[in-house]
């Protein structure tokens, strides 16, 4: 998911150009606004964390880009391509030293399981909707 920030700072062409250049092709793509109530079901995960309100708010602040992306060994390359969490920490060349702004708003998720990547894809689009 390409999210608030990156996509209010003009980045959305930037980051699927190195997603289809690092050799991951798309299944599905849309552009889409998660409500505060589908951005919490999403990060539900995180919902005791002291963060958790401030990510709502973020996720639910502007349009995002969802996607479904296929490679071999696609959760781990992709991990490695967007870089840490904190963009201070990420590795040059990655999309979060490339284009995040902070912690918080870090203009990318990466899904962290082929278990959790099969939910989250279910969570966005239909079975029309992928190719
Ligand atoms: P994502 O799940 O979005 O790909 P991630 O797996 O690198 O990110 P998680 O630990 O799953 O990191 O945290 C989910 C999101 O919550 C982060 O991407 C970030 O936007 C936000 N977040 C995490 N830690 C903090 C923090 N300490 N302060 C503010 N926001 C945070
Ligand atoms: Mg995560």
């Amino acid at each position: 998911m390409i999210k608030p920030d990156a996509m209010a700072n003009g980045h959305s062409g930037g980051i699927l150009d190195q997603i289809i250049k690092a050799g991951f092709h798309i299944r599905a793509l849309k552009l889409t606004k998660l409500s505060a109530e589908k951005a919490g079901e999403f990060y539900a995960v995180h919902n005791q964390r002291p963060f958790y309100g401030e990510l709502v708010e973020f996720m639910s602040s502007g349009p995002i880009i969802a996607a479904i992306l296929e490679k071999s060994n696609a959760v781990e390359d992709f991990r490695k391509l967007i870089g840490a969490t904190n963009p201070a920490q990420a590795e040059e060349g990655t999309i979060r030293k490339r284009f995040a702004e902070s912690i918080g708003r870090n203009a990318i998720h990466g899904s962290d399981s082929d278990e959790n990547a099969k939910i989250e894809g279910d969570f966005f689009f239909s079975g029309l909707e992928r190719f």
